[in-house]
């Protein structure tokens, strides 16, 4: 690094927090552990004005950033290229809940914030931030709105995108746009918030937000119903939106040997009916009136579905600690994955009436093209998408695997995906991973105007190159 950028970054954020040398592993890998990237520096600025300053450096320098948050991202977006020239611009000290406005039900918060941390925050003001999936005890704010995560509860509540009313984003010429606004109406020309939020640090270092909250419900109860079919998932899923309106809040569809990993590698996770249905079904009713009326919504509803046949067997969760341990099996499926080996992972989303076609004939095309393949399925069936995972066959090398079949088994997926009318990233985005297959996916003209975006707002391609759109 020439010693003009290391002094201007040591001048904007103090040299404690200008990392060139050490240990950067952290940094430089993400949670999927592929082989690790090579930073020119980590910098942890700790407000809005220090992002601005060391963004006008990078640019001064023409030195490219990379935004990371909780590195907790699984498409190679938050990690620097192999190249040693891209500085990884962490927001981890960036932690501090803003301001809580309850008559407005809104929170305003630094980007660097824990996801956790912030539902903690919003509870402790008796009110809900709807915003989970199983990595919250580490990703930020800032990276859930640049990759527009979705989670558990995206039936009732929506992606990030719709829990976030505004922004405050440092721009590729390190300029503070200083959008933080609660309004839940504001129809004063094209809205910048949602260019930033999905953009994946690729137009902009989110600093804050603005996000929605929710009254916090009285009662929430958990269920599992064992299933026979996909089919039957579906129409469990109509049956339990037809029950429960706007009370379902979960919806979880997972497929048996996706539980028998989590049976296999976290014998202390006891999963329910392993033995009496090919999926099973993870159902969250939140309730605004009473826990009994809760219970008598799900019992109703679950009689019909076992009257109907699209459920076996069912039990709902008696107790606070049964429920987290229901919601535990879930969280813990893509943990297992991990523990099993090297995998490949898809999370793609077609039409929930889709789904049972989509997999009976990916399914078929996968174990037919590679004999012994495993099938980990999962997912957020509510919102028509599933984490449809690829597992060596048993006895196989995973790392030999992946080198000999990643890309034929990502385009077998993802054509079908596409004839499907799905889209081949519903979740974690395009990052690195993805980026040379979106071509295939994507109408030109849609890409085109990607491009003239990313040329508009970043036009010396500074910021988080080699992600989402090349130019
Ligand atoms: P990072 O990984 O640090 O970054 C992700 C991307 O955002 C990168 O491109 C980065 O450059 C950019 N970025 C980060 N911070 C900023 C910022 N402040 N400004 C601009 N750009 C920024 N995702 C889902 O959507 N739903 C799930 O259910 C889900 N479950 C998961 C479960 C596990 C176990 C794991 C490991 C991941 C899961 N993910 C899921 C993926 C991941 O958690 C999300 O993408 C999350 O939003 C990333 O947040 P992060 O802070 O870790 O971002
Ligand atoms: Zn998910």
């Amino acid at each position: 690094m020439s010693e003009a950028l290391l002094h201007a970054l040591k001048t904007a954020v103090g040299d404690a927090h200008v990392l060139t040398g050490g240990d950067l592993g952290a940094w430089e890998q993400d949670w999927r552990k592929r082989p690790p990237g090579k930073a020119l520096a980590v910098v942890r600025p700790g407000s809005t004005q220090e992002v601005a300053a060391v963004v006008r450096a990078c640019a001064a320098a023409g030195t490219s950033i990379v935004p990371q948050g909780g590195n907790t991202g699984l498409v190679g977006g938050s990690t620097p290229d192999a190249s040693g020239t891209q500085l990884v611009l962490s927001l981890a000290r960036m932690n501090k809940v803003r301001d809580i406005d309850a008559a407005n039900l809104t929170m305003a918060v630094d980007a660097g914030c824990v996801l956790q941390a912030l539902q903690h925050a919003a509870e402790d003001a008796g009110l809900l931030l709807p915003l989970s999936l199983a990595a919250e005890g580490s990703c930020t704010i800032g990276g859930n709105l640049a990759t527009n995560a979705g989670g558990t509860q995206v039936l009732r509540y929506g992606n990030a995108r719709e829990l976030c009313l505004g922004l405050e984003v440092v721009t590729a010429r390190g300029e503070v746009w200083n959008g933080l606004s609660g309004l839940r109406k504001d129809n004063t020309g094209y809205d910048l918030r949602d260019l930033f939020i999905g953009s994946e640090g690729t137009l902009g270092v989110i600093t804050g937000a603005t996000l929605k909250l929710h009254p916090l419900p009285v009662a929430r109860l958990t269920a599992w119903a064992a299933v026979p079919s996909m089919d039957d998932a579906v129409a469990l899923l109509e049956l339990a939106r037809r029950h429960g309106g706007p009370g379902l809040t979960g919806f979880e569809v997972m497929g048996r040997f996706a539980l028998q990993l989590v049976a296999h590698h976290f014998a202390q996770l006891r999963v329910p009916f392993l033995d009496s249905a090919p999926y099973g079904v993870l159902l969250e009713i939140s309730d605004h009136e009473s826990e009994a009326h809760a219970r008598a919504q799900f019992e109703r509803m679950l009689e019909t579905a076992l009257e109907d046949g699209c459920t076996v067997d069912a039990v709902v969760a008696e107790t606070m600690s049964q429920a987290q341990h229901l919601w535990h099996i879930r969280e813990a499926i893509p943990l297992a994955q991990a523990e099993e080996g090297l995998n490949i992972k898809h999370d793609i989303a077609v039409p929930v009436s889709r789904i049972p076609a989509f997999c009976a004939e990916t399914d078929t095309l996968l174990r037919t093209a590679i004999p012994g393949v495993r099938l980990v399925n999962f997912g957020h069936l509510g919102d028509g998408n599933l984490h449809y995972n690829v597992q060596a066959p048993e006895q196989a090398d995973a790392r030999a695997f992946l080198a000999a079949h990643e890309e034929q088994v990502n385009t077998l997926v993802y054509d079908q995906v596409a004839s499907h009318g799905g889209s081949i990233s519903a979740e974690h985005g395009v990052g690195s991973v993805k980026i040379d297959k979106l071509p295939r996916y994507k109408s030109p003209v849609a890409l085109e105007l990607m491009r003239t975006l990313k040329r508009a707002l970043d036009p010396e391609n500074i910021l988080n190159p080699g992600r989402v759109v090349r130019i």
